[in-house]
């Protein structure tokens, strides 16, 4: 069994992930991070999630990272959910949130760092690909004298088969927020909510969330 510190950031790949690894008997120590986002509602999400299972969780921040990206600065328009969403690359993220956790998980005698990238967001996001996480394992595992390493379990796997696994596993889907937007429900409209409802649809799996035009609808 490892000693894990989860990139945790109350999204559902990631949720899907701790619920994952928590089933296989590792131990495990929810890592949040701040990095600028212009809503932070996810990890108030997060925190819930991971008191409900009693996983340690820690909410930590980085600072600096420029607002060139439409998910740090509200000045930059999201782009719609059918349009390139190259916008909402923060540049290099992973690379920062990895190495955040690898000092972390160091620091407490962890043997692993997880993230839940996963197929779906390789097109657009390149820091979530195979080569990039692979590189950036060496990279801690050289930092840390061979203590820590990075697995992404999802990395092959597109989002509905991680809704799939999530649905096996009993993941509360409703708990989970995805949304780029911080409103009270999912706003149904983003890159984000689209690739979630999009990963119920092809799973066949029931979408518990509440979007934004349900509400309106009523
Ligand atoms: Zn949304």
């Amino acid at each position: 069994m490892s000693q894990v510190v989860i990139l945790f950031s109350g999204g559902l790949d990631s949720t899907v992930l701790l619920y994952h690894l928590r089933a296989d008997g590792h131990t495990l120590y929810g890592l949040g991070v701040d990095y600028g986002q212009c809503h932070a509602r996810e990890l108030v999400h997060a925190e819930r999630i991971a008191l409900s299972l009693e996983v340690p969780y820690q909410p930590s921040g980085v600072y600096g990272i420029p607002r060139s990206s439409a998910l740090l600065k509200p000045a930059i328009p999201l782009p719609a959910a059918t349009a390139d969403q190259a916008p909402t690359v923060v540049p290099g993220r992973n690379a920062v949130l990895l190495s955040l956790a690898a000092s972390v998980a160091d620091a407490l005698n962890y043997d692993t760092v997880a993230i839940a990238a996963n197929a779906t967001d390789h097109a657009t996001y390149p820091d979530c690909r195979p080569a990039f996480l692979r590189t950036m394992s060496v990279a801690v595992e050289l930092a840390s004298e061979d203590r820590v390493r990075i697995i992404a379990p999802y990395v092959d796997l597109p989002k509905a088969a991680i809704v799939r696994r999530g649905a096996t596993l009993g993941v509360p889907f409703a708990d989970t927020w995805s949304c780029y937007r911080g409103g009270t429900v999912h706003c149904g409209d983003c890159g984000a909510c689209a690739a979630r409802q999009a990963a119920f649809r092809e799973a066949g799996v029931n979408d518990p969330t509440v979007y934004e035009e349900q509400v309106c609808t009523g």
